[in-house]
Order: structure tokens, then sequence, then C-alpha cells
């Protein structure tokens, strides 16, 4: 049903399957066949509260979360809970350890720093965020240690992170269910729906039952994360449509085989088009390959007069945002889970024809003199 032909490299919101948008609008018309749409629905219904059950039941199995986490679904995207987080965690007495990594680690540094002391245990920021700080240490009395395990701006992604016994917050904004992790070695993960999971409009948090007991600050009911517990994430209306969306994702993602099996197909397109930036000698990463990211690859021209060039000529084959940060320049292509193989292969084939086509223009050229 859905003719969608452009192969979608956008950063977020991003591309969502095919099925998924078909059964999105499905529902916008006839939800499960009530004779209303998903859009029109009470939360309080017991046909909305059965959407919030089989979407937290599907985090849980996808992300093999132990007992004794929550899940959480908030509004406000990630940028919320980098003032969030500290506000509940962050006491004026105490330090957070924050490794910084990235445009996305330096907003959330900012925001802690309005509720306590920020320790800030490394930083890339000297060679413009292109790789993961390595050999740190945790201070053993932070009140927790954060990071971002996928910079999605400068394309690099973190594997793995120093032993520590202080809790430790991840913001996995752009690369959450697109590989395994280890929920346990956490005591919250965060993320904005929109690069993985589904639409804008709906944060995921998972969260620790025993990391709850430690708020000791008077925080705002909506802001604070027991509330959001203790009242199933219905305190107030929650982003219905937007966790409507991700279930249907995570159903989608589930049917497919689950974190491991995506993982796999994105490791392979990650292998394919990293492959064609290193052989081709018309561009070059930008992250350094020990620390490249597999859902943002960054790359650049060589001569960078030919940019524009070369995204018209990729957008001729349907071929679209790929356009680089405005900080950041060059190229970014995303390769969300939803991102077929397929379209990765349109993307390297434009860039070996790009290359032969350039030779033959130089080729007349040198003729021609
Ligand atoms: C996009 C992004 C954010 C900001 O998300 P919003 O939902 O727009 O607030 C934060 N962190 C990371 C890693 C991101 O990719």
């Amino acid at each position: 049903m859905t003719t969608i032909i452009k192969h979608n490299f956008g950063a977020g919101p991003c591309i969502l399957p095919a099925k998924v948008l078909d059964e999105a609008a499905d529902a916008v018309r006839n939800f499960n066949g009530i004779g209303l749409s998903i859009l029109e629905i009470s939360h309080r219904t017991p046909e909305f509260e059965s959407v919030m059950k089989e979407t937290e039941d599907l985090v849980k199995e996808l992300l093999e979360v132990p007992d004794g986490y929550s899940i959480l679904f908030l509004q406000g995207g990630a940028s919320t809970q980098f003032s969030m987080l500290a506000m509940n965690f962050l006491h004026q007495d105490k330090k957070a350890a924050y490794l910084d990594c990235g445009y996305f680690s330096q907003k959330a540094i900012k925001e802690a720093l309005l509720f306590g002391g920020v320790d800030i245990v490394a930083s890339s920021k000297d060679k413009g965020y292109n790789y993961i700080p390595l050999g740190y240490e945790i201070p053993e009395d932070a009140a927790y240690f954060h990071y971002t395990s996928n910079n999605t701006i400068e394309g690099t992604e973190m594997f793995s992170f120093p032993p520590t016994t202080v809790p430790v917050i991840c913001d996995m904004s752009s690369d959450i269910f697109s590989r395994r992790v280890n929920v346990a070695d956490f005591e919250l993960i965060y993320a904005g729906a929109q690069k993985n999971m589904g639409p804008a409009g709906m944060t995921l948090v998972v969260v620790k039952d025993s990391l709850l007991e430690k708020i000791q600050r008077q925080v705002p009911s909506m802001s604070d994360y027991r509330i959001y517990r203790d009242n199933g994430s219905l305190f107030n209306t929650p982003p219905v449509f937007s966790i409507y969306v991700a279930m249907l994702n995570l159903r989608w993602l589930k049917e497919k085989g689950g974190v491991s099996q995506i993982e796999t197909e994105n490791i392979a397109k990650a292998i394919l088009l990293y492959h064609e930036i290193d052989r081709n000698p018309l561009f070059y990463g930008l992250a350094d390959p020990d620390h490249r990211s597999r859902m943002n690859v960054t790359f650049k021209m060589k001569n960078p007069a030919q940019e524009q060039e070369f995204l018209d000529f990729a957008a001729a084959r349907g071929v679209v945002g790929v356009k680089g940060y405005r900080s950041v320049g060059g190229f970014r292509a995303s390769l969300y889970n939803a991102l077929p193989i397929s379209s990765v292969e349109v993307l390297v084939n434009c860039m070996n024809d790009f290359e032969k086509e350039n030779k033959e223009i130089e080729l007349a050229q040198s003729e021609s003199v």
C-alpha cells in the first residue's frame, strides 16, 4: 500500500518500516475496528491500556530487561532527560561524572550543572569529537556516570566503558534496539523515540527501581521518575500515538528476529558503506576507524566544492537525508534499523558512479589541453 520510493538516510525523525506506516495509517482511520481513530480515544480505555502493556512487554523482551527495572514513557524528548536526570539524582553536595564525547554530551553537561557539580572524566573535544576517549577513571564517589552511547552528529559509537561501582546513566537515543546491550550494566537508560524506536513525541526510560530510592530533592511531579512509575506512565496524558507507532515498530523488530538479528544486518550495512568511503578516492570518513558508528556514518569529499554536486547526483537517484549536520558539514548517512541494505547499495553505487563520471571529466579535460 505504501509507495515510498526514497532511500531515507535522515538522522531523525527517521525511516520507519513501510508495514508500520500502513498499520499506523489504518489505526488513524479505525483503530482495531472499534469505529474510532487511535487519535481520538482516551488513554484510560482498555484498548489503550493494552497498547501500553504490549509496548512495555516488547521493550522488556527485546532489550532483555532484568527484574527490578521499570519501563517509562515520557514526553519532552531526550533533551528533557538531560535536566530531569540531574534534578532527580544529582544533589548539591555531590558531583556527577560525565564523559564528554559529543554535541549531545555537552548539552547534558550544561543542564546537569544547574543542579550540582560535574566532573568531566574525559573529553574528545580536542579533535572535534571524532573519537571516543579511553583510559579514564570514574570517581567512586560520583552520584552517577553519564555517557552517550552513540554520537549522532559526529558519527562515533561506544562499545565499552571502564568497570565502575557508580550507577551508569546512558543516553542511547540513536542506537537503542540497534545492537545488544546488557541492561544490568545500567541503572538508567533513556532514548528519544525518533531515532530508532518510532515517531517523535515519546521518550523511553528504563530505570532500576533501586535508583529511584536515592532521590532526595523535592522534584516537580512531571519531572519525578517515581510519579511515572507509580502511575504506569499515565499520570497525565501520554503521547498516545507515538507510543502506538513505537509498539508497531517493536512488533516488526520482534517478527524480524529481534535485536541480535537487526544487529547482524546493521553491521553488514555499516561495513558496506565504510568500505566504499575508504576505497573511493573522492571521499574520506570523519570518525576514528576504531570508533565508527554503525548508525550514523559521517564523511566528506576531499574536494569540498564537489559536495553539493554529489548531493544533487544522489538526490536524482532517490537518496535523501545525507547532508551532514550544519556544524560538521559533509555528509551523514544514518543507517537505522528500518533502512534496508538495498538503500545502502544505492548510495554506494552513487559514490561509485560519481567517481567514474569524475574520472571521465578529468580525462576529457586532460585530452583537450
Ligand atoms: C537526537 C538526540 C538527542 C535529542 O533528542 P530530542 O528527542 O530531540 O530531545 C539527544 N541525544 C542523542 C544521542 C540524540 O541523538
